[in-house]
């Protein structure tokens, strides 16, 4: 049972194959016509013979009883014309013959049994009534017929009072004819019309499976580029132009590995990036370590100078690993959001308290404004550092005595928190990069205030993630804004 199960699963699944779908269809739609047409031609042969054959027995018949009646047969049997005309018909259709008179009595049989018998068949009878009829048995392969025996009576003037004439049935003939050389005839018929089937079933047979194969031909071309290119054998672009569907799964796959490509060189540029970022503070730290140790009698001030330097370097590769856990925890997906109800107002203050003693060792004001109060629905880790990255950067890329301002306010959608700042501003050639990871502007600068490039990185991250936006206005030497607006209630 399980194996016969395990086989027309088999079966079911060779199914699925468009090849073997194309194959049977085709099968089918050269099969059924032809042997359609083989038994409607053979039908229709049949029929044609066996009409043929009886309108010309019955029209010899008419004419024998026409004789019947001259020759006063059904009185006196004896007439030698008319047996030799009965036995000639006989002999030539392989049939016999019985005349039936009015009494119902059989007075002649060409086969000599039934004469003397009285037949009450239905047939007979309905013939005396004026019916004739032919029967036509494919199974024993013979047709009966009856025709009757009339005379042409015309009435007595005084009895009908027309003088018109009339057919009087005065007997019957029974006949039935052998259909063999018919049946012969549709037996060789039938043998020709075999073999010629099954050249054709041959032929139909090897088309389909040449044609099917033919057209799903450019299908495994698809997988056999796609393969390459999944195997690693080539990362170009791939052609198989034969049909219009084949392009278009092409065209897809393309666009797939043009966008794997960009995001292997995107990945392989930030990773060359990360270990870049990481190394110079190490390098930094092992030239610190080296100078000391290349001198003898080092004074002990030197000593500490160059640890608190090598302490500076650690710090600043924390900060770097620091930046990039935040990055990548930033950038998981959307499922682990962790989405609260946050008064944007209370955590803008509380953000804000702890960077102004930082912005107050320069003498920057740091305000806040509040439009109105705001509650929204968002992951307050990521909008803390969004907010966060945002006010430092505006601390740390501003004059001494410079301000940094943040104004929050909403509609009944988003809500939009404004970061501006009175510092040096962004050239407009890197308005366009400073969102790139590692990217700075002037990237000694940074460093030494102790940026690592990503802060932006990790703010636009986050922004997207609650599917709002982040936009920037600068005037160098004057200061710049950053507005982000972010919907009210996070949608998944
Ligand atoms: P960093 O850690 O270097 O601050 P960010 O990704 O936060 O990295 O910022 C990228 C670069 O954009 C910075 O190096 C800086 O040059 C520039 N930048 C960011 N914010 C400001 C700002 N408020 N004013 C001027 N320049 C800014």
């Amino acid at each position: 049972m399980l194996y016969r199960w395990e086989d027309i699963k088999s079966k079911i699944k060779s199914l699925r194959s468009l090849k073997t779908r194309i194959f049977l269809f085709l099968l089918l739609v050269g099969l059924i016509p032809s042997c359609y047409m083989q038994y409607g031609i053979l039908q229709n042969y049949e029929a044609r013979a066996v009409s043929v054959r009886t309108s010309e027995v019955q029209a010899q018949l008419k004419i024998i009883a026409n004789h019947l009646i001259a020759y006063n047969y059904l009185q006196d049997t004896s007439s030698p014309v008319i047996n030799a005309e009965l036995e000639q018909l006989s002999n030539l259709y392989g049939g016999r013959v019985l005349i039936i008179s009015g009494n119902l009595k059989v007075v002649k049989d060409t086969y000599s049994i039934s004469e003397g018998k009285t037949i009450i068949s239905e047939e007979v009878v309905k013939c005396f009534r004026g019916e004739s009829m032919s029967n036509y048995d494919a199974g024993l392969g013979y047709v009966e017929m009856t025709i009757p025996i009339s005379e042409t009576v015309t009435a007595e003037a005084g009895e009908a009072g027309t003088g018109e004439t009339k057919e009087v049935v005065r007997g019957v003939m029974l006949i039935s004819i052998s259909c063999d050389t018919i049946h012969k005839t549709m037996d060789i018929l039938r043998n020709k019309a075999n073999i010629l089937l099954s050249i054709m079933m041959l032929i139909i047979f090897g088309g389909a499976l040449l044609l099917a194969d033919f057209m799903v031909r450019p299908l495994n071309k698809v997988t056999v580029a796609i393969n390459e290119v999944a195997e690693g054998y080539s990362d170009k672009a791939i052609n198989v132009p034969d049909y219009a569907e084949t392009v278009h799964i092409i065209d897809a796959f393309n666009k797939l590995l043009a966008r794997m490509k960009v995001l292997d060189d995107s990945r392989q540029e930030f990773v060359s990036n990360v270990s870049h970022e990481l190394k110079t503070p190490i390098t930094s730290m092992k030239v610190l370590a080296d100078s000391l140790l290349a001198q003898e009698d080092v004074p002990a001030e030197l000593y500490r100078e160059f640890m608190e330097d090598i302490a500076e370097e650690i710090d600043r590769e924390n900060k770097i690993i620091t930046d990039l856990l935040a990055l990548v925890k930033v950038d998981k997906k959307v499922t682990e959001m962790n989405i609260t109800e946050v008064s944007m107002n209370e955590l803008t203050e509380v953000i804000l308290k702890r960077l102004r003693p930082i912005a107050r060792k320069r003498d920057i004001e740091v305000t806040f404004e509040s439009i109105r109060p705001v509650k929204a629905t968002v992951d307050e880790v990521k909008i803390s550092l969004v907010l966060s990255n945002l006010v430092e950067n505006a601390v740390k890329y501003n004059k001494e005595n410079g301000w940094v301002k943040v104004i929050l306010d909403a509609d009944h959608q988003f809500f939009t928190l404004t970061v501006s700042d009175s510092g040096v501003g962004i050239p407009e050639e890197s308005l366009d990069h400073i969102y790139e990871r590692f990217y700075r502007v002037d990237k000694s600068h940074s460093r030494e205030i102790g940026g690592t490039g990503l802060g932006l990185a990790i703010t636009r991250s986050a922004v997207l993630m609650h599917r709002g936006s982040i936009r920037v206005e600068s005037t160098p030497g004057e200061g710049t804004s950053f507005i982000v607006k972010i919907p009210l209630n996070y949608k998944a």
